[in-house]
């Protein structure tokens, strides 16, 4: 065991305070990984205040981790001491069942062994990123880019993998139209992303102050949602709208932007069920359907698509002790794009 120095929350709802814990001893096939940078995700608040499901606590909350491998077990053959790596929102999960094997473990809830707030592969409580060190099954570790700058890239491991696996899912690429529906954390990415694969992209934000933001990161076109007049113009326009609100929003109005066999994404979690006019689905044989974060396998190939497109987040890089000060700032969407904690000030 490996004793880590960490921020938690000690009960719901409590602000972060420093923490230490042991780390379990690793098996043959663990990697024993430095943690160099910690993604902020609205997820962790939402986990932290129990907004989803009752939280285990004290909780280390993080999972948009990057790091250095420190040590590897004997039956480790993809990784070596000092190689860049990654872990994202799951740390283990069914090893053997047929869904797993099409590379969609991260629908099999039961199973699943979340980076932190889950239970860890010896029964005991998972602690996640806003640590100094973690301990992580070979099959869950992720080869991160050398050529990526490492802070912008943690948030690759949530946010970007949440916007690669619909857009790849509903192939987004030459020849389609994208709309991004809200500019934060997981938005800019699916801009940033989206003009990558080819896509046409065009953003929807409540007003028109990210426009400029919107552009540079990629957008060919920006249109305000408080203006009635931007569902009139954008009618019957996309092929894949994705949205990342997890505010109520008018899902008709949304719907009814939809090309024939068009497609909405839900990656937002809104708090409450949403009447959807079923004339807006059946009239265009369009689908309302909803994505969550990407498998293993998924993630590596989102991480190698942004290491040969010099793809990032766009951040901002705190030390551990403003963490409840950005967490405040997060609720307010009063960040571009990213928080992103520098590990370092931990030690
Ligand atoms: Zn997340």
């Amino acid at each position: 065991m490996s004793l880590a120095k960490a921020y938690a929350a000690k009960a719901a709802n409590e602000p972060l305070q420093p923490f230490t814990f042991e780390r379990r001893a690793p098996n043959d096939d663990d990697v024993v990984i430095d943690i160099l940078y910690s993604g902020v995700c609205h997820s962790d608040i939402h986990q932290a205040h129990n907004d989803w499901f009752p939280g285990i606590f004290p909780m280390v909350p993080g999972h948009e981790i990057v790091g250095r491998v420190r040590e590897v077990g004997a039956k480790v053959s993809r990784f070596k001491e000092g190689d860049t790596v990654g872990v994202g929102c799951f740390v283990d999960s069914c090893l053997k069942c047929q869904q797993r094997d099409v590379d969609r473990e991260q629908y099999m809830m039961e199973q699943l062994a979340l980076t932190y707030n889950g239970t860890d592969r010896d029964g005991m409580p998972t602690y996640g990123g806003y640590s100094d060190h973690i301990v992580v099954r070979e099959g869950y570790v992720l080869s991160v880019p050398d050529n990526l700058p490492l802070d912008a890239a943690a948030p690759l491991l949530c946010a970007g993998i949440t916007l690669y696996s619909p857009l790849k899912h509903w192939k987004a690429g030459p020849g389609t139209s994208v709309a991004i529906v809200g500019l934060g954390g997981l938005g800019h990415m699916g801009v940033k992303l989206a003009r990558a694969l080819g896509a046409e992209v065009t953003v929807i934000s409540q007003s028109l102050a990210k426009k400029d933001d919107a552009l540079a990161l990629g957008a060919h076109h920006y249109y305000a949602s408080s203006d009635p007049e931007t569902f009139v113009t954008l009618a019957g326009r996309f092929d894949l709208v994705i949205n990342t609100v997890s505010a109520a929003i008018d899902w008709n109005a949304y719907i009814n932007l939809l090309k024939i066999d068009g497609t909405m994404v839900l990656v937002g979690i809104p708090d409450n069920p949403v009447p959807v006019n079923a004339f807006a689905l059946v009239g265009g044989r369009r689908s309302l359907a909803g994505s969550a974060i990407g498998s293993i396998k998924e993630t590596q190939e989102m991480l190698d698509f942004c290491g040969e497109h010099n793809i990032v987040s766009d951040i901002e890089l705190i030390s551990i002790d403003q963490i409840n000060e950005a967490w405040e700032r997060v609720v307010k969407s009063d960040v571009r794009y990213r928080f992103v904690i520098d590990i370092a000030s931990l030690k």
